[in-house]
């Protein structure tokens, strides 16, 4: 496994790849790698000739007093992990070169950012567009796997895709979870033993809103109120937002008549942690 830093050297060596007829598989990433992320690098094996990891903590996609400076990181240990994986290239651009003196270029989008995460840190996909359409340029490559925990920036992403016309398939891959439900997340290291508990809720919620579900309880105010009073039982926890919306426009539904997504928010002491579930009938 190589490490690259420079955005020229990244791209001679996409360059040599397509010359030579492989399929770069893009895998993002803000580091701090766990087993969700693992799981994408061996799905993105599947789909091409040579995995590329971008480990990049983006700056723009951070609000103000959000966790950026305190976003956790270990880049050697990444590096061993994502070896083990079979990563090919480990990208790691620096701020600097992917922001340079004078960036003034964003990209946005008009309906799915107005919804969900969007609402509560705004600015935020706009970060990540703008971030993820800068990779697809430097790295180049024609496949890219996203998580479906970030159901949001999946949504988002694709529609960037075909809306900007980048030749490159996206592939989502499931939400990875811990033994006892908690979904992976760079984040779940900050947590302390007692809100690691806490953080459990966040399943047990989406978890029991398909059991309700189940039993004919069809209303989305119903369902959104047991998982508020279920969450906020937790000790430490604070409800940012749970909606349940169509799985496309991700525009709410207040009666369940097919798949919907049941997405939520929630603060654990000062660590935001995200989870979704797709709820059937
Ligand atoms: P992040 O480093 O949090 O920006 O995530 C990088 C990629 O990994 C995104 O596509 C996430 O959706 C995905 N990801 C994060 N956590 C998980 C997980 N628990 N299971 C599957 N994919 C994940």
């Amino acid at each position: 496994m190589e490490i690259i830093k420079s955005i020229k050297e990244m791209r001679l060596w996409s360059d040599g790849c397509r010359r030579r007829g492989q399929t770069i598989v893009l895998v993002p990433t803000m580091g701090y790698l766990h087993d969700g992320h693992l799981s994408l690098m061996r799905e993105g094996r599947r789909h091409g000739d040579k995995v590329v990891v971008s480990i990049f903590v983006n700056p723009t996609q951070f609000g103000p007093g959000e966790d950026l400076s305190t976003y956790p990181r270990d880049l050697e240990r990444d590096f061993n992990l994502a070896k083990d994986a079979g990563a090919d290239i480990i990208f790691t651009p620096n701020a600097w070169d992917v922001y340079p003196q004078g960036f003034d270029t964003f990209i946005n989008q008009e309906k799915l950012p107005d919804h969900l995460c969007g609402l509560s840190r705004p600015g935020h996909f706009k970060g990540v567009m703008t971030v993820v359409a800068k990779l697809f340029h430097m790295v180049a490559p024609q496949v890219a796997i996203f998580g479906e925990k970030d159901f949001q920036q999946l949504a988002i992403i694709r529609r960037m895709v075909t809306d900007l016309n980048f030749d490159i398939q996206i592939i989502s891959h499931p939400t990875v979870r811990e033994s006892d439900g908690l979904a992976m997340s760079s984040r779940n290291s900050k947590l302390s033993s007692e809100q690691r508990k806490s953080a459990l809720s966040l399943n047990l919620a989406l978890q029991n809103a398909q059991k309700l579900l189940n039993e004919g309880e069809t209303r989305s105010d119903r369902l959104i109120q047991t998982a508020t009073d279920l969450i906020l039982s937790y000790p430490g926890t604070s409800v940012d937002y749970i909606h349940i919306c169509d799985p496309d426009s991700l525009e709410n539904v207040s009666t369940i008549t097919g798949p919907a997504v049941m997405a939520l928010a929630i603060k654990v002491g000062p660590v935001r942690l995200i989870d979704n579930m797709i709820l059937t009938t």
